[in-house]
């Protein structure tokens, strides 16, 4: 068969590697060898033919005239962006030396690898990369900046990352969206509720921001951040109270449903009301309404669990569909990561045994401090597949470690980012559609495989690629390094243990593009939980240290600054992702801040002033859309935006380093701020 590679001209199908759990069905359309269009797979069976304006306009990145074609080495200052091109062989030796003298000098361990999800591609973020650091003995990175803290909390009630089908919710009569604007970051969890809508179904979202998602719905609850886990627990105190559980599937599938009635008397509705900032009423309404309906789905998003206390209020809430049984039925249940059913053969794929003993650990949420630490410092940072000079918390510490002149720091992307021009070395980076690679996603069920559709950008090489030729110039001998996208990708996909896999292979997958994992239906059956069952109550979290019961935990108050910060995600970037890319920049206009006029007016702040936000992290200035959006007390900002000249819009400036309690994730969204007018509205007139 033709390679994709060789169709100058024609249609040829692909996925999409963003970060994003909807992980589309992608057709490139080439005229004379490059691509020129970009939309929909209509075979696809979830994504049916539909995608975001973000990979629509994916072209225009891709032939992006500042996309980086060669290694460049720094002559400017740390952080100046000032480089000249060199040869990659100048490239890899010069890392290769300055690696070799590190290891001799203070031992391996002064490496740091950090890297995230940009590319979700299987051999793109997780595999020659972790070969190479494994063997190397650098230390090592806890990936745990995005939904880690969620996670855990949601395996302590359920035992694994597993979810309702996104193709059975055609069936679903009540969608709760929490904490998840999915118009944005999920289309098609929007699209296929709006389907059901049509058939009768409701959409309740419960967010901290009337954003596009809150407006479709037909009931929005806003709620104060850091809260979610408090009314949960109302919810069940009501369900308890009404006698809207479903006792037989307590008595069959659960543990601690006893307990959990009696402590959830505690959670009065009045009580929940004034912790929440949602009227008794509704905290009624809402209970009766998920009580009465069936199947109901909740659509746990990234928003609850990025706080302090994220980790509690994802096990809280996935305690509910328990409750009344939505298991049991089709269409019914939670999702907040369908990835367990999909997972690969790691080791294989990771060669975990190159480790010649536990290495020292950092958690990427506070790679600041990392930096700045001064017993057995970090010497050498290699970061691919991330931009930490935005996308880290408390950015300005973050910086000033970028910033250290003996930090020897390589950079691989596709553009001279944020984060590239504090590098020494600056690698090109070549594009998921330039890549072989294999594709999960964390929402649906399916497992793609992605052939190269043009050939490398310039001088640019994929991370695999450029982990051997460090391999190699590190003098690795293990066979392993000398394995290509083919065979690796042969490993990860054979000697399977996960049983939803069991039909796939790398020739299955090969020939039909994408494939569905299996068994998915019979998970109340095989819950890997302690007990086996749905823990409602949890003795592995006692011994972990946590309430065995699910519990509000307030998030911290980190200092007396009056309004609660949440820096969400905007529409037309994916983190960083797009921020520098004219067409996106366009579509999106501005950085923004949604404050409640309740606020505005106690600052005399009007719609649209520049206003500055500041603690004491940092400051960042935005246009202010002043309105009933966000709850009083409360501000929303939208997107990650790259620098720009004169401009102050660092929004991690101003976020805290905390980690969350449970994972070591995140709390971006449990910071304070001030807030008052830059720049007057008037003024411009
Ligand atoms: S970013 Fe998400 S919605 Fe957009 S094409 Fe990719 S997977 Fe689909």
């Amino acid at each position: 068969m033709q390679s994709y590679l060789e169709i100058e001209n024609g249609v040829v199908p692909s996925v999409c590697s963003l970060d994003c759990p909807d992980q589309c069905g992608l057709l490139l359309h080439k005229r004379d060898g490059k691509i020129v269009k970009i939309e929909g797979d209509p075979e696809h069976p979830v994504t049916k033919g539909s995608i975001c304006n973000k990979v629509r306009h994916m072209s225009e990145r891709i032939y992006d005239q500042n996309r980086i074609t060669t290694p460049l080495k720094r002559v400017g200052q740390k952080g100046d962006g000032k480089f000249v091109p060199i040869s990659w062989t100048e490239a890899i030796e010069t890392i290769t030396d300055h690696w070799k003298t590190l290891i001799s000098e203070v031992g391996p361990e002064s490496i740091l690898p950090y890297s995230f999800y940009a590319n979700m591609g299987k051999l793109s973020s997780k595999g020659m990369d972790r070969r190479f650091f494994n063997r190397l003995g650098s230390s090592q990175l806890d990936r745990t900046i995005c939904s880690v803290a969620g996670e855990v909390g949601y395996n302590y009630t359920m035992g694994g990352r597993y979810g309702t089908d996104p193709e059975e919710m055609t069936e679903t009569k009540l969608f709760i969206l929490w904490g998840i604007n999915a118009v944005s970051t999920n289309m098609h969890q929007m699209m296929i509720a709006q389907k059901a809508r049509k058939n009768g179904a409701k959409i309740v979202v419960i967010d901290v921001h009337k954003n596009q998602t809150g407006r479709m719905a037909d009931w929005f609850i806003p709620i104060i951040p850091g809260t979610d886990g408090a009314l949960a627990l109302g919810i069940m105190h009501i369900l308890y109270e009404e006698n809207m559980v479903n006792q037989s599937f307590l008595e069959d599938y659960t543990i601690g449903y006893e307990a959990l009635q009696d402590h959830v008397k505690n959670y009065t509705p009045q009580m929940v009301s004034t912790i929440t900032g949602i009227p008794v009423e509704d905290i009624y309404s809402l209970a009766r309404m998920y009580g009465t309906t069936s199947p109901s789905m909740i659509r746990i998003g990234n928003g609850p669990q990025h706080h302090d206390n994220g980790g509690m209020i994802v096990r809280t809430i996935a305690c509910l569909p328990a409750l009344t049984g939505q298991w049991e039925v089709t269409g019914g249940g939670a999702l907040k990561s369908n990835a367990d059913y999909l997972t690969h053969n790691i080791a294989a794929l990771e060669h975990p045994n190159l480790l010649k003993q536990p290495p020292r650990r950092f958690n990427m949420n506070r790679l600041g401090d990392a930096l700045l630490e001064e017993k057995e410092p970090i010497r050498s940072l290699y970061v691919y597949n991330s931009n930490p000079a935005l996308v880290a918390p408390d950015a300005n510490k973050v910086r000033e470690g970028l910033a250290r002149t003996d930090l020897f720091m390589v950079v691989h992307d596709l553009f001279l980012t944020d984060t590239a021009k504090f590098a020494d070395i600056v690698l090109p980076a070549t594009s998921a559609f330039e890549n072989t690679d294999f594709y999960t996603s964390f929402w649906h069920h399916y497992i793609h495989i992605q052939e190269p559709v043009i050939p490398p950008f310039e001088d640019s090489k994929s991370n695999p690629d450029v982990f051997r030729l460090l391999a190699q110039g590190m003098g690795f001998e293990e066979p392993s390094f000398r394995d290509d996208d083919q065979e690796m990708m042969k490993q990860a996909l054979s000697n399977l243990t996960n049983p939803h896999l069991s039909e796939v292979t790398y020739e299955s997958l090969k020939e039909k593009r994408f494939m569905k994992a299996s068994g998915t239906n019979t998970i109340l059956h095989n819950l890997q939980t302690p007990s086996g069952k749905i823990e409602l109550y949890s003795k592995q979290m006692e011994l972990d240290g946590y309430p065995a019961l699910p519990t509000y935990i307030p998030i911290i108050q980190d200092s007396d600054y009056p309004l609660l910060y949440v820096p969400t995600a905007n529409h037309n970037f994916l983190n960083t992702i797009f921020s520098n890319n004219e067409k996106h920049i366009k579509m999106e206009k501005e950085p923004k801040l949604f404050m409640n006029l309740h606020d505005a007016e106690l600052r005399g702040i009007e719609d649209k002033d520049l206003v500055r936000i500041w603690n004491d992290r940092g400051e960042c200035e935005m246009t202010v859309s002043v309105g009933e959006h966000v709850l009083p007390g409360v501000v929303v900002s939208l997107g990650l935006w790259a620098d720009q000249t004169g401009e102050k819009r660092l929004v991690n400036a101003l976020t805290p380093n905390r980690v969350a309690d449970m994972g070591g994730g995140a709390t971006f969204f449990s910071g304070r701020v001030e807030v008052s007018v830059s720049h007057s509205n008037d003024e411009e007139s």
